[in-house]
């Protein structure tokens, strides 16, 4: 097989079976055809903007065990915080006022976080007129439809991968087959669905990185959230293999050419691997950045693996220097709520 003429395919028919995506998975030669391919198909179909979602990680305490996340409940050594409703709102008010036209409220599974709880604040940040995108992981379908209701449009949650005995190793005590009813619970009620994988975790081989890009073909993703997995010296991972840019970013520059008008965002994680590890991704297929808003001890404690609070710098400036470093590269930041342009 020609790896450079199943990328041409994909770049012209959106298509590729599981064992072409392995093949262009394996073949390092073709790198740069693959990223220059995602980057056109990224320009087609949802053009030069860059959409930037403005990040709340509210909460850092959670009851679930995930292996190889520092929130995980059975790690000791993170300090526990949880915002209130009025800190979460002044922070979507600051958003606000410096132009963001979308929050993310992102968190580890807090029940403190009722429906009471968060419908108040939902219906608050949406008088502000900014898109609001949900990511606190699994709840009932009541739930997600109450939070619809009070105005969240999207709601993030990664399957993290489609290999069903990979998941629930590293997940225990939750069920790979409830994930996916969150997801479709998700679909059917008509938020955009954003999903996506961690790369490289022990025992993922390529094929199942295939299977994974095509669930979010078939799932019909909105959005695709994918980045490298980083050991967390505080986990039961700790000792897994120094994570890579690399497969991480030809997942993400495959997505964009199978699922050409999606959302993609840069995200953190590929920002401690590499220098300018998110601007190398604007240019192998995404489209969205996540500047990071969660202020102070928080933010320091937010902290799902090493390096993640210094990769992500806390400036005033924040907009104005994404601006330059935007425009070096020819694109802009993006002046709508940015949502899936179909
Ligand atoms: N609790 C919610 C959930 O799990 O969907 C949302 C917050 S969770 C911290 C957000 C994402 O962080 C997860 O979906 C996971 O993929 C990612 N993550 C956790 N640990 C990580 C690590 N060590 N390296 C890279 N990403 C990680
Ligand atoms: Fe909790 Fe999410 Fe971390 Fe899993 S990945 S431990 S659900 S915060």
């Amino acid at each position: 097989m020609d790896v450079s003429l199943l990328i041409q395919k994909a770049e012209q028919t959106h298509r590729l079976t599981e064992n072409e995506i392995v093949h262009i998975l394996q073949d390092e030669a073709a790198d740069a055809a693959l990223f220059a391919a995602a980057d056109r198909v990224r320009k087609k179909y949802v053009g030069a903007e860059v959409h930037l979602r403005a990040l709340i990680e509210f909460t850092n305490i959670c009851r679930n065990g995930c292996l190889y996340c520092g929130l995980r409940a059975q790690n000791s050594r993170v300090m526990r915080y949880r915002m209130t409703p009025e800190q979460i709102l002044a922070l979507a008010e600051k958003a606000s006022r410096e132009g963001y036209k979308t929050v993310v409220l992102q968190g580890g599974e807090d029940a403190y976080f009722s429906t009471d709880v968060l419908t108040p604040l939902l219906r608050q940040i949406k008088s502000l007129d900014m898109a609001i995108t949900l990511s606190i992981g699994e709840r009932p379908y009541e739930d997600y439809a109450a939070f619809k209701e009070a105005g969240a449009d999207r709601y993030l949650l990664r399957i993290e991968t489609t290999d069903r005995a990979l998941y629930e190793k590293y997940n225990p005590g939750m069920s790979f087959d409830n994930r996916l009813r969150c997801l479709h619970d998700l679909k059917h009620l008509g938020y955009e669905t954003g999903t996506g994988v961690l790369v490289g975790l022990p025992g993922q081989t390529l094929r199942s990185l295939a299977k994974d890009i095509l669930f979010f073909q078939r799932l019909g993703a909105d959005m695709i959230g994918l980045g490298p997995f980083i050991p967390n010296p505080d986990t039961p991972l700790k000792n897994a293999p120094a994570p890579q840019l690399t497969p991480a970013l030809k997942v993400m520059a495959l997505t964009r050419l199978l699922l050409p008008d999606i959302n993609i965002p840069a995200t953190t994680a590929m920002e401690p691997l590499e220098p300018d590890g998110r601007l190398k991704a604007l240019q192998s297929g995404a489209n969205v950045i996540m500047p990071n808003i969660t202020e102070g001890e928080e933010r320091k404690n937010y902290a799902l693996y090493p390096g993640k609070a210094a990769a992500a710098p806390d400036s005033p400036n924040l907009r104005e220097e994404l601006d330059k470093k935007l425009r070096s590269i020819g694109r802009r930041i993006g002046t709508g709520y940015g949502g899936h342009k179909k």
